[in-house]
């Protein structure tokens, strides 16, 4: 197979630079598989910021959105992608206490093997199932058939973690030496499957502290999930959710405090 890794795509991203360059350096030689490796903006990350005119994330697709740079950009990974790789790889740093998760926007054999497999190889791999998967999405993953983003925290902007480039790395080369050959049980396989995003209420509200820095974690109808200078509480209401992305720094300009996802497994996420 014929892997594109793209590192980069969010400008003050570098986590995913260090790993591409890494990897060319050391070249496709050492790995089963087939790599080509891709800045995915260059300009973005010259001047240390996650985008020069709108976010390169969501840019490609029909539902694809994008201006000036990243317009450009677009059209040029496009090129230079669709129709050339049989797996893509974007890899993303949050500032969100995540942890290593993959996020899937592709629901397709290959790509649900190549979940199991790093799950299986990287215990502590959390995977994130869009609730866009399978459909017509905005990002990098759009340029190929079978494809998964490595999303992992916690890192500020612009900031390099050795153990991120470390976990980063080790999710690619894991997956450029797997013959995906190996069938297994989706119902053994846990994730989560986001459903929305939440926004801070009207008023000056902060995510709770029992929530802020614990992605992952269940939150039950009555528990605390925003909190004001005051003291006043925001509680949750209904099923529960287990929220992530929470207070990621990117999400501030859209006044969106986190994602919330419902706790499942591979099996049910695919029906079968
Ligand atoms: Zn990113």
């Amino acid at each position: 197979m014929n892997f594109a890794i793209i590192g980069g795509t969010h400008g003050n991203e570098p986590v995913g630079i260090e790993v591409i360059r890494d990897l060319e350096q050391k070249g496709p030689s050492l790995y089963t598989h087939e790599f080509k490796t891709f800045v995915g903006n260059p300009k973005a990350f010259e001047i240390g910021k996650r985008y020069v005119n709108s976010d390169l994330n969501r840019a490609f697709g029909e539902l694809g959105n994008s201006s000036g740079n990243e317009s450009k950009r677009s059209e040029e990974l496009d090129k230079e992608i669709r129709g050339k790789f049989d797996f893509l790889m974007d890899l993303h740093t949050t500032t969100s206490n995540m942890g290593i998760t993959i996020i899937l926007t592709h629901l397709d054999e290959t790509t649900i093997k190549a979940a199991c497999y790093l799950k299986e190889k990287n215990p502590e791999l959390v995977i994130i199932v869009s609730s866009r998967a399978g459909t017509d999405c905005p990002y990098t993953t759009n340029m190929a058939p079978s494809a998964l983003t490595v999303e992992v925290g916690p890192v500020a902007n612009n900031v390099v973690k050795a153990d991120l480039v470390f976990s980063s790395r080790k999710l690619v080369t894991d997956l450029l030496d797997f013959d995906f050959k190996k069938s297994y049980n989706l119902s053994q396989i846990n994730c989560f499957h986001t459903q929305g995003i939440l926004s801070y209420p009207e008023g000056k509200w902060m995510v709770h502290p029992e929530v802020d820095g614990h992605d992952f974690r269940e939150v039950k109808n009555g528990d605390s999930l925003f909190i004001n200078i005051n003291g006043d509480i925001v509680r949750h209401e209904g099923e529960s959710i287990f929220p992530l992305f929470i207070n990621e720094a990117a999400y501030q300009e859209n006044n969106t405090a986190m994602e919330y996802a419902v706790k499942t497994t591979l099996d049910k996420v695919l029906n079968r």
